[in-house]
C-alpha cells in the first residue's frame, strides 16, 4: 500500500507533536508512532523544563546557555546553546498559553524550581529556573500538544512502526512501515520526512527509559549510510531506583534531597563543594560509583550493584506531596516505603542519549562534518543531535530541546515542502523490508526464544563494559562481543508467525536497532582518549582539547565503524576546567 503526503513526522513524543504541529499548520502532514501517540516516553518526564523566566530570582539566557556548555563539558555547538536558552523564555510562556498547568507562585506566575548545573552569574549558586508541573511535566507537556495537534487536525498513524527510510543518495523520499494491527508493509512517500523517535536506553541493562526507547529512527538511518554523532556520551542519572533504574527525578535533591552513604555521610562534599547534590549528572552518577568502589555504598561490598541513599524525608510531608506526587507514590509502589520517612535506594541508571542523528539549528540532517545537507530529511528531540548537550546533558534541558528544535525544525520543513517539488527517488526500501520480515518469520535460521538471550547479553556488556567508567580492556572486549551478537542475530528466527499485534517480530526488529547501535557506541567510546562529560576513562582521566575537542561521526558499514570529525563551536566561551 502506497500514501502519498507532503510531510511525514516519526514520532509523536514532545519534539515530534511540535514539529508536526508547525508542519501541519502549513502542509499535509502525518505523523506516526509505535505506541500511542501519548504513551511516549515524553509522557514520563517528571522535574521540569528550564528557562531564564527570573520569576523567582535573578535569571538570565546567558548563564543559562553558559551553564548549559559548561555542564556539556564543552563539546556544546555555542550558538545553538544560546538559542535554546534564549527561545526558552518565549518557548514556555507558549506552552502556558497552549494550556500546560504549571505550578504557581503566590503570585500567580510560573514557579521555579532548581536543578542540577544550572546556576546564577556564571557558577555562583545553584538557582531556580525549572519550570515544573509537580513531576508530571512530560505528561503536562504530551497532553497539551497532542490536544493542539488534533485541534489543528493532524493525522495520526499510532500503532505503525517504521522499520525503514526511503534515501536514495542524498534525497529522503518517505519512509515504510509495518502496521501492528494487520502486520501490512506501507509505503509512505511526501516532500519532506522528519525523525523524532527518541533515545535508546534499553542498549543498557538498568535503564529508565522506556521499552519503546530502542533507537529505531537513528538505527534505521544508520544503515542506510547517515552518521551518527557523539554517540560515545550516554548519560547515567544518578539516582535509579536500586536494581531496577526507575527515575527517581533530580527535583528531589532541587527540593532538598540529599545523597548520603553507608555512614550517613553527605558524600557530595567530597566531589562538588559548591553545588553538592545539584551538581551536573555525569559528576554525581562519578561520585556515587566511587563511594562505592571505596566500600561505601550501603552492603559496602564494593559490588556493581550496590547503591546508595537518597534522602528525602527531610523535604517534609507536604510538599513532598504537593510537589513530588508521584515519585512518593514510585516508592511506596516499588520500595513499599515512604520517602517522608524513609531513605531511598538509589543507583545510576542508564538515561540519556546525548549523541545522535546530526542536524543543524533547523533540524536539517548533515551527511557530513563539512557544512552538506540531505534534502528532505530532518531531525529533532532525543534522536538528534544538534549539538547543544554536548558531552553531558543538564537535567530539564531535554524538554527544552524538544519545545525549541522540534519548532524549528518542523517551521523549516514546511517551507521546504512548500518549494521543493516531490522527489523522484528510486529505493528498494519497501521490498527489502517485506524479505527482511519474511527471512526473520519463515528462513533457515534456529527459532529462538521470546524475547531472545541475545538482548540480555547486550544489555550486560554495555552495562559492565560501556557504563559510567570505561578502559581500553573492556570496551575492546565489549566491541568483540557485540560484533558476535550481531552475527548472531543473522541466525534469529522468531517464534510466532502471525501478522496480527507479531510483538515477537517487532522486538526482533528493535534489537537490530539496539545492537547497531551499541557497536557503533561501543567503537566511538575506544577511540576517543580522554576523559569528557559522561565518557570517563580511568585510562585517560584527563579532558585533552588539544586532541579531542571536536565531534564523532561515526559511519556503520557493514561489520565496522568508520569514524570522522566535526569542529565544535566555541564561538563564546573558551574551554575552562570544570568546578562546581
Ligand atoms: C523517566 C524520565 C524522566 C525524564 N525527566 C525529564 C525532565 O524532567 N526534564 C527533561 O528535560 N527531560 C527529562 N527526561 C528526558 C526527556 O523526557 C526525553 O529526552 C524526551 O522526552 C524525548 O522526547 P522525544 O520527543 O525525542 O521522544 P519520545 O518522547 O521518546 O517519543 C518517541 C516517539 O517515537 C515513536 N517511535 C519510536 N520508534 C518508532 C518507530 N520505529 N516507528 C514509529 N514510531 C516510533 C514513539 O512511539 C514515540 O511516539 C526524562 C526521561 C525519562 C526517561
Amino acid at each position: 500500500m502506497i500514501h502519498e503526503f507532503d510531510a511525514l513526522v516519526i514520532g509523536a513524543g514532545g519534539a515530534g507533536l511540535f514539529a508536526a504541529l508547525e508542519a501541519g499548520k502549513r502542509s499535509r502532514t502525518a505523523v506516526f508512532s509505535k505506541v500511542h501517540a501519548v504513551r511516549s516516553h515524553t509522557g514520563a518526564a517528571q522535574g521540569g523544563i528550564s528557562a531564564a523566566l527570573g520569576n523567582v530570582e535573578e535569571d538570565k539566557p546567558e548563564w543559562h546557555a553558559f551553564d548549559t556548555v559548561k555542564g556539556g563539558d564543552y563539546l556544546v555547538d555555542q550558538a545553538a546553546a544560546l538559542m535554546l536558552a534564549e527561545e526558552a523564555v518565549h518557548a514556555v510562556y507558549d506552552l502556558e498559553n497552549r494550556g500546560l498547568p504549571f505550578n504557581r507562585t503566590s503570585e500567580g506566575r510560573i514557579d521555579q524550581r532548581r536543578f542540577g548545573g544550572h546556576t546564577r552569574n556564571f557558577g555562583e549558586a545553584a538557582v531556580r529556573r525549572s519550570c515544573y508541573a509537580a513531576d508530571r511535566t512530560g505528561h503536562m507537556i504530551l497532553q497539551t500538544l497532542y490536544q493542539q495537534c488534533i485541534k489543528h487536525d493532524v493525522t495520526f498513524y499510532d500503532e505503525f512502526q517504521v522499520i525503514d527510510v526511503i534515501l536514495d543518495g542524498k534525497t529522503c523520499g518517505g519512509i515504510v512501515a509495518v502496521e501492528l494491527a494487520t502486520g501490512d508493509i506501507h509505503t509512505f512517500t511526501a516532500r519532506a520526512t522528519l525523525f523524532a523517535t527518541g533515545g535508546f536506553g534499553r542498549m543498557f541493562k538498568i535503564t529508565s527509559n522506556a521499552y519503546a526507547n530502542t533507537g529505531d529512527g537513528p538505527a534505521v538511518l544508520a544503515r542506510r549510510g547517515v552518521p551518527l554523532e557523539d554517540m560515545e556520551f550516554f548519560q547515567f542519572h544518578p539516582t535509579g531506583i536500586q536494581g531496577m533504574g526507575i527515575l527517581i527525578s533530580e527535583a528531589v535533591r532541587g527540593e532538598g534531597g540529599i545523597l548520603r552513604n553507608r555512614t550517613d555521610e553527605r558524600f557530595m562534599v567530597h566531589y562538588a563543594p559548591t553545588l553538592l547534590d545539584l551538581a551536573p549528572r555525569d559528576m554525581v552518577s562519578r561520585a556515587v560509583i566511587s563511594e562505592i568502589k571505596l566500600g561505601n555504598g550501603i552492603r559496602g561490598d564494593k559490588r556493581i550493584d550496590d547503591y546508595v541513599y537518597l534522602d528525602a524525608t527531610g523535604i517534609g510531608k507536604e510538599t513532598l506531596n504537593n510537589k513530588l506526587p508521584d515519585i512518593s507514590s514510585f516508592c511506596r509502589t516499588y520500595l513499599g516505603i515512604d520517602p517522608a520517612d524513609s531513605k531511598i535506594p538509589v543507583q545510576p541508571t542508564a538515561h540519556y542519549a546525548m549523541g545522535g542523528i546530526p542536524t543543524d539549528v533547523h533540524g536539517r540532517v548533515r551527511c557530513d562534518g563539512e557544512g552538506n545537507f540531505y534534502d528532505g530529511l530532518y531531525a529533532a528531540g532525543e534522536c538528534a543531535c544538534v549539538s547543544v548537550h554536548g558531552a553531558n546533558r543538564l537535567g530539564t534541558n531535554s524538554l527544552l530541546d524538544l519545545v525549541v528544535f522540534g519548532k524549528r525544525a518542523g517551521i523549516h520543513l514546511a517551507e521546504f515542502v512548500r518549494q521543493a517539488d516531490r522527489p523522484d527517488v528510486k529505493s528498494d526500501a519497501a521490498v527489502a523490508a517485506k524479505n527482511k520480515i519474511a527471512v526473520l518469520c519463515r528462513g533457515n535460521g534456529r527459532k529462538r526464544p521470546r524475547g531472545s538471550d541475545l538482548t540480555e547479553k547486550m544489555q550486560r556488556i554495555m552495562m559492565e563494559d560501556i557504563g559510567v567508567y570505561r578502559n581500553e580492556p573492556a570496551m575492546e572486549r565489549a566491541v568483540a562481543a557485540l560484533n558476535e551478537l550481531r552475527e548472531d542475530y543473522k541466525n534469529i528466527r522468531v517464534g510466532d508467525t502471525s501478522k496480527s499485534f507479531n510483538t515477537d517480530l517487532l522486538e526482533v526488529l528493535e534489537l537490530e536497532n539496539l545492537l547497531d547501535l551499541s557497536l557503533i557506541t561501543a567503537v566511538s567510546a575506544k577511540n576517543r582518549k580522554e576523559s569528557r562529560g559522561a565518557h570517563s576513562r580511568e585510562d585517560y582521566p584527563n579532558r585533552d582539547d588539544a586532541n579531542w575537542l571536536k565531534h564523532t561521526l561515526a559511519h556503520l558499514e557493514d561489520n565496522t565503524v568508520r569514524l570522522s570529525y566535526m569542529d565544535v563551536d566555541t564561538s563564546r566561551w573558551a574551554p575552562k576546567a570544570r568546578k562546581y
